[in-house]
């Protein structure tokens, strides 16, 4: 069976923090609890200090890294399977396939770091054959990270455009994006306004959008150029995110990437809850008390939220957000993205002559 991968929206492609998976770890013990409602279910643990930079992993590793620690760690997960937006489905056709992220590479250090603890393998994404970059009904194989140009004046506007992101980039401290001298400037600018600015030829501004699309499944209005342009950087800058070899595309795992959050889940034991969505924290009183949808009521001294930040828009919190995270949360919607896989039982191209 033969895969032709397509070009995709998807996201997050190389960051390096990006490991997998979920959600409230509520993280335990206290005998000075709130009053809970009658017939209230309470699940109580032990005490840990969830130090703040793990808030930044994802639920599944920050609740694996606890328990190996000694901590008491309890998993909420809305869904009914671990995963979020991994997502391997596996059948007799296709034998397995990643509908959610799929790619690993350089830099995703700690991902691959992961993957090899759970004894989980990655392969080389084929690029020894071309890359097609399909445009108004036309096929154009190529090699390399990005389609040629072959328009002398739209190769060097396109050139510009990578390089006057990189250089930009540069500027933009990681940890700390708003302290870049021009970052005022660069944030009240959309992608589409820098894309406009930069740009002058048509096939430099349609790749741009799509380079756009691709990383972060969103319209250039839509997005910052500031937030864009650190998020470019942070995998590595413009090559490196859209590369195969040596970039963002350049592995993935045999037997699906959904495979890591299963095996932490399978380590995890019953510390991990399906089909508990979190939907009110209450942190006014000495331990947290968390509420899922169907009432049940952890509590524990810590807890870490590992949701897309929209999403915390579906929790009451007491005492509140503060008004700016709030505000933010509010103005940060998702992306959209449908991924296409397509399998053909045979090699049809080839027999055609076609050879990409
Ligand atoms: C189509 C697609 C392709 C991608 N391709 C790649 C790729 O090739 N390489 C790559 O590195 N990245 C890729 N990504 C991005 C990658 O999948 C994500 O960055 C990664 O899964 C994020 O993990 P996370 O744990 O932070 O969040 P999520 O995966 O979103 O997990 C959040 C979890 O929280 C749960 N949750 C939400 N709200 C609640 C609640 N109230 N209570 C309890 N649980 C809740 C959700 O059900 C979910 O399980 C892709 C994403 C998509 C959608």
């Amino acid at each position: 069976m033969y895969v032709l991968r397509l070009w995709y929206l998807s996201q997050g492609m190389v960051h390096p923090d990006l490991t997998i998976k979920r959600y409230v770890v509520a993280d335990t013990s206290n005998a000075d609890v709130p009053e809970l409602p009658a017939g209230a279910w309470r699940t109580t643990c032990n005490v840990t200090a969830a130090p703040a930079h793990t808030q930044r992993k994802s639920g599944l590793s920050a609740a694996k890294l606890l328990t190996e620690s000694g901590l008491n760690v309890v998993l909420l997960e809305a869904n009914d399977r671990v995963g979020g937006r991994t997502f391997t489905v596996r059948n007799k056709q296709a034998k397995y396939v990643d509908l959610g992220g799929a790619y690993v590479g350089p830099t995703q250090n700690r991902l691959l770091r992961l993957s090899k603890e759970l004894g989980i393998e990655t392969y080389k994404v084929n690029e020894v054959e071309h890359l097609i970059h399909h445009v108004k009904g036309k096929s154009y194989p190529f090699k390399g990270p990005f389609p040629p140009m072959w328009n002398p004046l739209a190769y060097l506007d396109y050139n510009n455009l990578w390089r006057t992101m990189d250089e930009m980039g540069k500027e933009i401290p990681s940890e700390a994006p708003w302290k870049a001298p021009h970052a005022e400037e660069w944030d009240k600018m959309t992608m589409q306004d820098f894309i406009d600015k930069i740009c002058w030829t048509n096939a430099a501004k349609s790749f741009a959008t799509l380079f756009v699309n691709v990383d972060v499944t969103s319209e250039p209005h839509e997005v910052s150029a500031l937030w864009f342009l650190w998020y470019v950087k942070q995998c590595g800058g413009t090559a490196r995110i859209f590369s195969t070899t040596n970039g963002g595309q350049e592995r993935k795992f045999v037997g699906g990437a959904g495979q890591i959050s299963e095996r932490m889940m399978e380590r995890l034991g019953g510390r991990v809850k399906l089909r508990k969505p979190v939907v009110r924290i209450d942190q006014s009183g000495e331990s947290v008390v968390v509420e899922t949808l169907d009432h049940e009521l952890y509590e524990g001294k810590y807890v870490i939220i590992a949701i897309p930040p929209a999403l915390g828009l579906k929790i009451h919190f007491n005492p509140p957000l503060p008004p700016m995270r709030n505000q933010l949360i509010n103005r940060i919607p998702m992306g959209s993205v449908i991924k296409c896989i397509v399998y053909y039982k045979e090699t049809f191209w080839r027999k055609k002559g076609i050879v990409f």
